[in-house]
């Protein structure tokens, strides 16, 4: 079955700082395997580089203090909507993201337990998650 993937941890350099997150683990696990790159938060129309972001509560707020829930939701909908054309069961996410962590996200007060806003979504949609250290 396809797998969608965070795009950074397949070597795309989406991050906000313009970086990739390459992660031979993940890349080691997908051998074989039908894979869907998505970055949310790019799909969700926002620009690399771009100021880092982080949830605060409801909303999800940048380094600038200009608030992108807005594009973080609409990212999070693009995954599902990816994941769905392609029947994706199974996600793999980049852990700590505001938008991909599964079990870890960014909060306004730092890293803290709880899942990115796609993460939800697609929790929501069904799809099993697991991050990049996930064995
Ligand atoms: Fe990677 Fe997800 Fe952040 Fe995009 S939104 S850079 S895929 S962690």
């Amino acid at each position: 079955m396809p797998v969608l993937v965070s795009a950074c941890l397949l070597g795309f350099p989406c991050r906000h700082d313009g970086a990739d997150k390459r992660d031979a683990r993940v890349l080691q696990r997908l051998q074989g395997e039908e894979i869907v790159p998505v970055c949310p938060e790019v799909a969700g129309g926002l620009p690399v580089p771009r100021a880092a972001a982080w949830l605060d509560g409801s909303r999800v707020i940048d380094a600038s203090g200009g608030e992108v829930t807005a594009q973080f939701e609409a990212g999070a909908l693009a995954a599902v909507a990816a994941a769905r054309q392609h029947e994706a069961t199974l996600a793999i996410l980049k852990q700590n993201s505001p938008s991909c962590g599964t079990r870890m996200t960014g909060t306004s007060h730092g890293r803290a337990p709880g899942r990115g806003r796609a993460a939800q979504a697609l929790a929501k949609a069904g799809l099993q998650l697991l991050a990049e250290d996930d064995p």
